[in-house]
C-alpha cells in the first residue's frame, strides 16, 4: 500500500511531436519538433502510473490534498507523478498554487434549468490567474535544467498580462531573471504592476499580443540562453491539466456533463483534455465531459474554424475586447485544441462585449466577482442553454481563469454606464447628503417597506 509521502517510482515522461510522433528527451530545450516543426507535447509512460489501482490513486491524492508538507501542499505537485515525475523535490518552485475552490451556484443553475452549475475558481491563486498552474511547472523545470548545467540566462515570454505576472513571480522565487514582452497600452494596471514588482525586465512594445509573440520567438531562437515560457512550451500544459484532475476529485471522481472554458491561445483547453484523458486511462473516471471553448467575438479564430469544420485555422487581426487575455488572433495551440475538441465532442461558442459584460455581472449577483474572461465563458453557457445544445438537467462546470480584482477598472466602468453597451445589471452608488430623512427616503424607495 502506498501512502501520501511516497513518490511512485517508474513514472517517466518525454517530449513527443504532435505531428510526426518523434520522441525527444524531456531535458532537451525544444519548443517545436526539430524534424517537422510540429507542436510538442509532454507524453507520460502511463503504464507505470497504472501499477497503482484507481482506488489507490484516489487515496494518494486525497491524503496529499490534506498535507501541509512540501511539495504535496501544492495542488499541482500533489499530482507530481502525473505532471513531471522525475523532478527532484528541491527543484520544485511553489507558491501554493492549485487547490482552488469549486463553488456551486445553485440559484443560477435553477434559473438556467441545469441540474448543477459550478465555478472552478482557478483565479483564486497567488498571482490571480490560472497561469500559476503551468508556471510552477515551467520554472521548476528550468531550475532542474540549470542544475544539469544547461546555460539559461533568463526566461522570457510574451503576454497579455497574466502570463508575465505568473512568470515574474515564480522566477523571482527561484532567483531566475525574466524578460516580459507586453503590448503597450493593452493590459490592465494591476497586471502591469506585477512583473514590475517582481523585477522583470518589462519591454512594452508598440504592437498587439501576436506581434509580441513573433518577437519573443525570434529573440529566443537567436539567443538560446533565453528560455521561452509561452504556452508553445508544453511544460505549462502539464501543470494546467491538474485543473481537470482537481475538478474530478472535488466532485468525488465524477465529471460534469459539460466543462466550459474561455479560449485565447488554446493551451488551456488542450490541458483540460490531457487531464481527463489520463484520469480515464487510469480508471479514476469512467466517461468524458463534453467541452465548450468560449471565445470573444472580437477574437474568434477558433469559433470561425469550428463553423467551417475545424480543418484549419485562419489567423485574424484580433479586435479590442474587455477579455484582454484572450485577445489573440493566431492561437499557437490550435492543433492541440482541435485534437481535444474532436475527442471530447466539443463545441465552440462566442460572446459579444455586451454579452460577456452582462454575463459577468449576472454571476456577481450570486456572490461571485467575475473577470471578463469568465464572463465570456458564462455568456457562452447561457447561449448554449438557450439554443438547447446544453440540455436542461445537465451539469456544468465553468472554468474561471482570473481574479476579478485584476479587472476592477472595466467592472467599475460597467456599473458607471461608461462602456458602449447596454449594462443590464448596472449598479451605481447613490450620492446623498448626510441627512437622515433623505437616507430613510432612499432606503424606502430602493428596499420597500
Ligand atoms: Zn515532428
Amino acid at each position: 500500500m502506498t501512502d501520501e509521502t511516497t513518490t511512485i517510482s517508474g513514472a517517466r515522461a518525454h517530449l513527443e511531436c504532435l505531428e510526426c510522433n518523434r520522441q525527444y528527451d524531456l531535458y532537451q530545450v525544444l519548443y517545436r519538433c526539430p524534424e517537422c516543426d510540429g507542436l510538442l507535447m509532454v507524453e507520460h509512460k502511463e503504464d507505470a502510473l497504472h501499477t497503482l489501482s484507481a482506488t489507490q490513486w484516489k487515496n494518494v491524492f486525497s491524503a496529499r490534498m490534506a498535507s501541509f508538507d512540501h511539495p504535496w501542499s501544492s495542488g499541482v505537485w500533489g499530482k507530481k507523478e502525473w505532471v513531471l515525475p522525475e523532478i527532484q523535490d528541491e527543484h520544485i518552485v511553489t507558491l501554493g498554487e492549485g487547490r482552488s475552490p469549486l463553488v456551486g451556484l445553485p440559484r443560477l443553475a435553477g434559473e438556467l434549468g441545469l441540474a448543477q452549475l459550478w465555478l472552478k475558481q482557478c483565479g483564486i491563486t497567488h498571482t490571480g490567474s490560472f497561469k500559476d498552474l503551468g508556471m510552477t511547472v515551467l520554472v521548476s523545470h528550468v531550475r532542474s535544467l540549470r542544475a544539469r548545467g544547461i546555460p539559461i540566462r533568463a526566461v522570457a515570454c510574451a503576454s497579455t498580462g497574466d502570463t508575465s505576472a505568473a512568470l515574474a513571480a515564480y522566477a523571482a522565487a527561484a532567483d531566475i531573471p525574466t524578460v516580459v514582452f507586453l503590448p503597450a497600452g493593452k493590459i490592465s494596471l494591476a497586471q502591469l504592476v506585477q512583473p514590475i514588482s517582481n523585477r522583470s525586465l518589462v519591454l512594452s512594445l508598440d504592437t498587439d499580443f501576436d506581434g509580441c509573440m513573433a518577437i519573443v520567438r525570434a529573440v529566443t531562437s537567436a539567443d538560446p540562453a533565453l528560455y521561452l515560457a509561452n504556452s508553445l512550451n508544453p511544460l505549462r500544459i502539464e501543470g494546467q491539466k491538474t485543473v481537470s484532475i482537481e475538478l474530478a476529485q472535488q466532485l468525488n471522481w465524477k465529471v460534469p456533463d459539460w466543462v466550459v472554458i474561455p479560449g485565447g491561445n488554446l493551451g488551456n483547453v488542450s490541458a483540460l483534455g490531457a487531464g481527463f484523458r489520463m484520469l480515464k486511462n487510469a480508471g479514476l473516471i469512467d466517461r468524458f465531459p463534453r467541452i465548450c471553448v468560449a471565445q470573444s467575438a472580437n477574437a474568434n479564430p477558433l469559433y470561425e474554424s469550428f463553423r467551417a469544420g475545424l480543418n484549419e485555422l485562419t489567423p485574424m487581426q484580433a479586435r479590442s475586447t474587455l477579455a484582454s487575455a484572450i485577445q489573440i488572433g493566431n492561437p499557437v495551440s490550435f492543433p492541440r485544441a482541435r485534437r481535444t475538441l474532436r475527442e471530447f465532442d466539443g463545441v465552440v461558442e462566442q460572446a459579444t462585449e455586451e454579452e460577456l459584460a452582462n454575463a459577468a455581472a449576472r454571476a456577481d449577483l450570486h456572490g461571485m466577482f467575475t473577470d471578463p474572461h469568465t464572463g465570456v465563458a458564462l455568456a457562452c453557457l447561457f447561449k448554449l442553454v438557450n439554443s438547447g445544445v446544453i440540455r436542461s438537467r445537465e451539469s456544468v462546470a465553468v472554468v474561471s481563469t482570473a481574479h476579478g480584482l485584476k479587472f476592477a477598472d472595466s467592472k467599475t466602468a460597467y456599473h458607471a454606464g461608461q462602456l458602449p453597451l447596454r449594462a443590464e445589471y448596472r449598479n451605481e452608488p447613490v450620492q446623498l447628503p448626510a441627512d437622515e430623512q433623505r437616507v430613510l427616503q432612499v432606503l424606502h424607495e430602493r428596499l420597500g417597506d
